[in-house]
């Protein structure tokens, strides 16, 4: 289904936004990726997940975030990072075969307190850590195991921290409290993977807190760069630690997908800017 707010991307994709703003990108020499989100896929979402992995194969280049950094981009496609958050066992049964047979590398941000609970701790962690509803089909909403991870890290993907318990860094107040939910589930994803976890996403994207620097706790705990869900391109040279990422649901409309895969929200976001602007203007 195409929701109403979709509307504008596809009307700037068919006017052709991305193509003009792709021109002007290669002769000002700017490069950029896009970073998108998937979270849960469903059994009933496998076909749309499918289409949507060989699009982003055909037309454009997915990178890495380490390839992102060591600007090993593309100047003629749009650079493509495919992420996946919370650590849902269907990252590793549905998403990752599909990832493999073309040949797409992703990561996959791990709330490592999730990881290889019973069947009613897990549920009661999507309940009230991911807030989200458990399903009665274990291969649909389940954590990982141990053994996944392992699998996902022997197959080449990489695996980024998401804190221990999924918190909301925004509402922490005790300082000792969130450099635990950091500094623990750093040590514990690198304890599973056995090697270095340097890339964070911020839960809920929720990357400032009224009270300490998140990016500086980040920092001294190692990490390299750090993500939230705000939307928009990142250009090279971009802040490490406010890297926008667009959430891509499995079952969004694969038409909407292209056109956002191609970049045109920030055409939506560029239009707003213009209309607040001629607004301002007025007073
Ligand atoms: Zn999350």
């Amino acid at each position: 289904m195409i929701r109403r707010q979709d509307l504008t991307v596809l009307l700037l994709y068919y006017l052709g936004y991305s193509k003009v703003r792709d021109l002007i990108s290669r002769l000002q020499r700017k490069s950029f990726a896009l970073f998108i989100i998937f979270h849960d896929i469903s059994s009933i979402e496998i076909t749309s997940f499918v289409n949507k992995m060989r699009f982003l194969k055909r037309f454009t280049n997915v990178v890495s975030i380490d390839d992102f950094f060591s600007e090993n981009l593309s100047s003629e496609k749009m650079n493509i990072v495919i992420t996946f958050d919370d650590g849902y066992r269907s990252n590793f049964t549905y998403a990752m075969p599909i990832l493999t047979r073309l040949n797409l590398p992703a990561t996959f941000f791990i709330s490592s307190g999730f990881v290889n609970l019973s069947r009613e701790a897990e549920s009661e962690f999507i309940r009230t850590k991911l807030m989200a509803q458990p399903s009665t089909n274990q291969e649909d909403k389940g954590c990982l195991k141990y053994e996944d991870i392992e699998r996902m890290v022997d197959q080449g993907f990489t695996v980024g921290g998401h804190t221990l318990n999924h918190c909301n860094l925004a509402y922490l107040r005790d300082r000792g409290k969130l450099e635990y939910e950091i500094a623990e589930d750093k040590i514990k994803l690198e304890r599973i993977t056995g090697r270095k976890v340097d890339y964070f996403a911020y839960p809920f994207g929720a990357h400032r807190n009224p009270e300490f620097d998140i990016a500086e706790i980040l920092k001294q705990n190692g990490y390299k760069a750090a993500m939230t869900t705000l939307p928009g391109l990142n250009l090279i040279g971009a802040n490490p630690y406010t890297l926008n990422r667009e959430a891509t649901p499995a079952s969004m409309h694969i038409q909407v997908f292209r056109a956002r895969a191609l970049g045109n929200y920030e055409g939506v976001n560029f239009l707003k800017r213009c209309i607040s602007s001629i607004s301002d203007s007025k007073y």
